[in-house]
């Protein structure tokens, strides 16, 4: 791994072994590129260490399951709360499904309220639409500001004893603002609602602890964090998830299963039904090892900077339109004025730029935006100023070709 001055900028690209040389690759909020360390640890899983975990009765097995164990403990010192209130999950997508299912489907009832932001990703959507109409509970929007921040004083104002959750993105993954997810909390606590944030594009940029936060519930994907695909976290409460019924059913999640009747395990286990993605947890473990290596201080502020570069360079060019506010983590969505944002991917694309354009998950952000689509240029710690170089040189060839 790369030797770092914590004076000097970041200058870690080497230990991307994906990411050729004069490739700008600006979408990590899609998901982020593996360090080395991260795909060492999963190559020694399989190649080296392999075997299930929670049921062998030889040594192998039991050292699988303490080097899992050991993924579930990282996970609670790097966003804080205890071992046992983590649970691993397929992605960020499941563990708001799960808590949607599991805690809304068992406390939401007719009448009940849920209040969500207009910049929240589908996922953070669809599955309080799937309980809301189930129970016959009803969803609030709270809006943004002017420079698209989730308006928390709008928020203040709409809270009533009724909205019994509130969902928020720390971090929107289209336009980067930052939520102050403290005062959120304090504010869904003030009328008696638990909160579930989604910390997605938060962990990879921004230091996140839990129980400074105070929310009840905090989700994220182990891919966007620079570790492997098909793993995520769910972290609640433990008195929370103690009185949650399971999700699924399968093998691991019991305690004693009958025809008559079936009694399951205590959280997390109760959660995570089925042989789990353990090499993943070991990808996990390593990811957390090497931001925490870096500095997530630092990170967010050579991120914070990156965008900084780019607002300023991409806003000097005529047509361009930016979205979010000047302060966004790691993310600039944008649009050129008569070019769909799929053709700007496109021609990016010849220059060596790798950027989304699309809906990015967020079709209710995009119509209050008034577009179909955005440009996103996103961060991450492999990223440099040439980067930022890369895209508005693209950016200005566009406007070229498009006259
Ligand atoms: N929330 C946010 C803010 C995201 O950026 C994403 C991924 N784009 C998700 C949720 C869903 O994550 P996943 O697809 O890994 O489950």
């Amino acid at each position: 791994m790369t030797v770092l001055d914590a004076a000097r900028p970041l200058d870690v690209l080497a230990d991307f072994p994906a990411i050729p040389e004069g490739w700008a690759y600006l979408d990590t909020a899609a998901t982020s590129q593996k360090p080395q360390a991260v795909v060492d640890a999963i190559t020694r899983g399989y190649a080296e260490t392999y075997a299930t975990v929670h049921r062998g009765v030889y040594q192998r097995s039991a050292d699988m399951t303490l080097a899992y164990e050991a993924a579930r403990r990282r996970v609670a010192s790097f966003i804080g709360g205890a071992e046992d209130e983590v649970v691993f999950v397929r992605g960020a997508t499941e563990a708001i499904n799960l808590v949607a299912h599991c805690w809304g489907g068992t406390q939401l009832k007719a009448g009940d309220r849920i209040l969500l932001s207009a910049l929240e990703h589908h996922s953070n959507i669809v599955p309080w639409q799937m309980v809301a109409e189930r129970v016959g509970a009803a969803i609030d929007v709270v809006p943004l500001t002017a420079d698209h921040r989730i308006d928390l004083d709008a928020m203040a104002a709409m809270l009533t004893p009724a909205h019994k959750l509130v969902g928020l993105a720390q971090v929107s993954n289209v336009l980067g603002s930052v939520l102050d997810a403290k005062r959120a909390a304090a504010l869904a606590h003030g009328v008696g609602a638990k909160i579930l944030i989604d910390g997605c594009q938060a962990v990879p940029r921004t230091p996140v602890d839990v129980v400074d936060l105070d929310c009840d519930f905090y989700v994220f994907s182990a891919h966007k964090l620079y570790g492997p695909t098909g793993l995520g976290v769910l972290w609640g409460r433990a008195e929370l998830l103690d009185a949650m019924p399971p999700y699924q059913g399968g093998g691991s999640m019991i305690d004693r299963v009958t025809f008559t009747k079936t009694t399951y395990a205590p959280a997390p286990t109760r959660f995570e039904a089925g042989t789990p993605h353990i090499v993943g947890a070991l990808g996990l473990h390593a990811a957390i090892d090497y931001v925490e290596g870096i500095g997530l201080d630092r990170i967010h502020a050579h991120e914070t900077a990156l965008v900084r570069q780019a607002r300023e360079a991409l806003s000097a060019i005529n047509s361009v339109r930016l979205f979010g506010p000047e302060d966004s983590a790691g993310i600039v969505s944008f649009a050129v004025e008569g070019v769909h944002p799929h053709d700007i991917g496109t021609i990016l694309d010849e220059a060596k730029v790798a950027i989304r354009a699309g809906h990015h998950c967020a079709q209710p952000l995009m119509e209050m935006l008034g577009v179909d689509a955005t440009a996103r240029a996103s961060f991450g710690v492999y990223n440099g100023p040439a980067d930022v170089e890369a895209l508005a040189k693209g950016i200005e060839r566009v406007t070229r070709i498009f006259g």
